[in-house]
């Protein structure tokens, strides 16, 4: 078998046993096939992970470099061994830290949020600045495993409901807002695709 194929069904194994939420594969395929059909050449993402979303997108297109930051240091060494595996160090720089404490100077023409969902804004916020003139915010986990949809009195804990409300909270924000636009995709786990307007 295709030994990067067989890698990929590792990390999906590894994140399956560790209950680790790594993208869901069409939600992957639409991050990959935009990143492709937009010509993204530097990607920003938040939450690494084990490293998966970031290599299939490296993997995608192959002049394009992601830096992405994770903060639990256990998933973020499974992440350096796995870009390794692949090759990628050149082409993924990982940093490890909480995303509210880095500042970057370079420009991303895509950020990916997809970490703590009750601090979508907080990222968004703090790494505008950080977008290139025509550059996309994508945010996934929006629908929040189908919990933003529910009747509020039948969500199972305080702590799943304070996240709901959050998420409401955000595509509210992202609704709007003045300077963005954006349209939420019914594909995996709800996804967001945000633009400057005009
Ligand atoms: N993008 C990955 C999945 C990320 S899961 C993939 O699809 O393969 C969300 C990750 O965000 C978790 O590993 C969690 O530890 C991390 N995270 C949550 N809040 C964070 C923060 N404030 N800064 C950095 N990482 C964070
Ligand atoms: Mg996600």
């Amino acid at each position: 078998m295709n030994e990067s194929l067989n890698n990929i069904k590792e990390i999906k194994k590894y994140a399956e046993e560790e209950n680790i939420p790594i993208m869901q594969e069409d939600g992957i395929d639409f991050l990959t096939s935009f990143i492709v059909k937009k010509q993204i050449k530097n990607v920003l993402e938040i939450g690494t992970a084990i490293g998966y979303s970031a290599i299939m997108m490296a993997l995608a297109s192959e002049d394009t470099h992601i830096t992405t930051i994770e903060r639990d240091e256990v998933r973020y060494m499974e992440a350096l061994k796995n870009i390794k595996k692949f090759n990628l160090e050149n082409r993924i720089t990982l940093i490890f830290n909480d995303a509210i404490n880095v500042n970057l100077e370079d420009q991303y023409d895509l950020i990916f949020i997809d970490a703590a969902k009750g601090k979508n804004q907080a990222f968004f916020e703090h790494f505008e600045g950080n977008l290139t003139r025509d550059g996309y915010i994508i945010t996934d986990n929006m629908y929040f495993h189908g919990y933003v949809s529910m009747d509020e009195e039948s969500i199972p804990s305080k702590n799943i409901l304070g996240i709901v409300r959050k998420i409401k909270d955000y595509t509210y924000f992202l609704e709007n807002h003045m300077v963005y636009k954006t349209t939420i995709y019914n594909i995996g786990d709800g996804i967001a695709v945000t633009e400057r307007r005009g």
